[in-house]
C-alpha cells in the first residue's frame, strides 16, 4: 500500500538521473528500503546481493556503525564549516593530509568537491588557470577518449564520450577532442597488448599534431573505462599515455572516480600502474557513498604555478559544500576501515569473483570477461566467433537487468550488452558465489528469450 503510493508520487514528481523519462513512467520506481553488508532490501521485502555497490560507490559495504557514529559525532559538534577564505575544520584538514600521504608522487594538494562531476569540472578550471598563469593561454584544447566517462557537468559531459550525454545538449564543445578507446575486445588492431598501446599512442600523437602541440592543455584517462562498459586497457598502457603527454608538456589527468579506493585492489590504480598524474579526480569510494564527496589531487608543480600566478588575488573557484566537515569525518572513518582489512578482503573476494565469472566463459552468450580487483565486465554476444553484439533494438540491457533483479542480483547492464560488476569490498565468499550463480541463471534465461537473440 505504502509502496504503491510511493510509486505514484515518484511517477508524478521525481526526475531520475540518466533515465528515459517516459520509460520510467511506464516501469515505475523500485524502492530500496534498507541494506546491510552486500545485501539490499526492497520496500516489498525482496532481498538482493548488490553486485554493483550502489553505483560503484559503496566500496565499504552497507551498515557500518562506526561510519554512522563518525557522521553523528561531527553533525553534533560542527555540522558545517565553510572552506572559503581562510576558514576550515579539523576533519577536512586531517583528511587532506591523510590522502596526500597515500597519493602517488607529489600529489600533495587536495581540493574537495561534492562528487565526481564537479571534481572533473574543477580540473578543467584549474587547467585553464594553470596555463594562463604560465603565460600560455593558447593551451585551451582538451583531449579525452571514446567510451570515456568524466561526469555530467556542462563542460565535463563534453569530455565524456557516451552519446546519451551529448545528444540534445549541444555537446561536445569544439575544444573537446577524442581519440579511440583502447578497447581490447573490439580494437581494430586485435587483442595484442603491445599493438593496442602502440595504436593509442599513434592516435594521441596524431591528435596532438592535428590540434598543434602548443595548443593542447590536458589529456584525460580512466585507468579502467567504467561507464563505457568496463574496458580494461593493457598493463602499461596508461604509463605510455602519461609519458607521451609529459614529453609534450601536456597535463595528464587520471580520473579515478571509479578505480579509486580499492576498486581495482590498491587504494589508487595510478600507484599500481607506476604513474604520477598532474591532477587526479576521486569520489564514490572516498566516502563509500554514505555522504557525497569528491576530490581533486593536485601536484605541487601545478599548485605552485597557480599560486604564484594569482599572487594575493583570490582564485575564484569554490562551492558552499567544498571540504564539508561531515563528509570529511565519514571519509576518515571509511579510510580507516579500508586499511583495517577491507582492502585485503576486497583482493580476496575479487580473486574469487574473477574465478567465478571466468567459469561462465563457456556460456553461449559470453564473449569476453575482463577486469581487475572488484571491477569486472562481461560482454555478451549472439555469435562468439563474429563477436556479434546483442540486438540493440530489443533493449537487452533492460531485459537482463530486470531478470537479474528478479533473481536477487543487482548488476549494471550497459546498453551494448555488457554486464558490470563492482561489489562492495566487504563481500563474503557466499556473496560472491551468489553473484556468480545468479548471473549464470540470468544468462540461461536470456538465452531462452527470443526477444534478445
Ligand atoms: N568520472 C568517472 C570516471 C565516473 O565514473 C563518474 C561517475 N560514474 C564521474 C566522473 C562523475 O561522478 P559523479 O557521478 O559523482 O558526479
Amino acid at each position: 500500500m505504502l509502496a504503491n503510493s510511493l510509486i505514484e508520487l515518484d511517477r508524478a514528481h521525481l526526475i531520475h538521473p540518466v533515465s528515459s523519462y517516459r520509460g520510467h513512467e511506464r516501469q515505475g520506481v523500485r524502492v530500496l528500503k534498507s541494506a546491510h553488508g552486500a545485501t539490499v532490501t526492497e520496500a516489498n521485502g525482496h532481498q538482493l546481493v548488490d553486485g554493483f555497490a550502489g553505483l560503484w560507490c559503496v566500496n565499504a559495504g552497507y551498515g557500518h556503525d562506526s561510519i554512522v557514529e563518525a557522521a553523528a559525532r561531527q553533525l553534533r559538534e560542527l555540522p558545517y564549516a565553510t572552506g572559503y577564505f581562510d576558514l576550515g575544520s579539523e576533519p577536512a584538514i586531517r583528511l587532506a593530509a591523510e590522502l596526500a600521504e597515500r597519493a602517488p608522487g607529489d600529489l600533495n594538494r587536495v581540493y574537495f568537491t561534492l562528487g565526481g562531476s564537479d571534481a572533473v569540472d574543477s580540473t578543467i578550471r584549474f587547467v585553464r588557470y594553470y596555463w594562463n598563469a604560465k603565460g600560455q593561454p593558447q593551451r585551451d584544447q582538451f583531449i579525452s577518449i571514446q567510451q570515456g566517462y568524466h561526469g555530467s557537468s556542462t563542460v565535463g559531459a563534453g569530455l565524456t564520450a557516451l552519446p546519451a550525454f551529448h545528444a540534445g545538449f549541444g555537446l561536445p564543445f569544439d575544444w573537446q577532442h577524442k581519440i579511440p578507446s583502447p578497447y581490447p575486445y573490439r580494437n581494430p588492431v586485435g587483442m595484442d597488448d603491445a599493438a593496442i598501446t602502440a595504436a593509442s599512442l599513434a592516435a594521441l600523437k596524431a591528435k596532438i599534431e592535428e590540434i598543434g602541440a602548443d595548443r593542447v592543455a590536458a589529456f584525460y584517462a580512466e585507468p579502467i573505462q567504467g561507464s563505457g562498459g568496463v574496458i580494461v586497457p593493457p598493463r602499461g598502457w596508461i604509463k605510455a599515455m602519461c609519458d607521451l603527454c609529459k614529453e609534450h608538456g601536456i597535463l595528464f589527468i587520471a580520473d579515478e572516480v571509479i578505480t579509486g579506493f580499492g576498486r581495482t585492489g590498491p587504494l589508487f590504480a595510478c600507484a599500481d600502474e607506476g604513474i604520477v598524474p598532474d591532477l587526479m579526480t576521486v569520489a564514490k569510494g572516498l566516502t563509500s557513498g554514505y555522504v557525497p564527496m569528491g576530490a581533486v589531487f593536485m601536484s605541487d608543480g601545478v599548485y605552485d604555478v597557480m599560486a604564484e600566478g594569482a599572487g594575493m588575488a583570490a582564485i575564484g573557484h569554490g562551492y558552499t559544500y567544498s571540504a564539508h566537515p561531515v563528509s570529511a569525518a565519514v571519509a576518515l572513518e571509511v579510510l580507516r576501515l579500508y586499511e583495517g582489512g577491507l582492502l585485503e578482503n576486497g583482493v580476496k573476494a575479487g580473486a574469487r569473483l574473477k574465478e567465478g565469472l571466468t567459469s561462465l566463459a563457456d556460456h553461449p552468450l559470453v564473449g569476453d570477461i575482463r577486469g581487475r580487483g572488484m571491477l569486472y565486465g562481461v560482454e555478451l554476444v549472439t555469435d562468439k566467433a563474429k563477436k556479434t553484439p546483442l540486438p540493440a533494438e530489443s533493449q537487452p540491457a533492460r531485459h537482463i537487468f530486470d531478470r537479474a533483479w528478479d533473481n536477487g542480483l543487482v548488476i549494471r547492464a550497459f546498453p551494448q550488452g555488457v554486464l558490470g560488476y563492482a561489489p562492495p569490498l566487504c563481500c563474503t565468499e557466499a556473496d560472491i558465489d551468489a553473484i556468480v550463480e545468479r548471473t549464470r541463471k540470468t544468462l540461461d534465461q536470456t538465452l531462452e528469450d527470443p526477444a534478445i537473440r
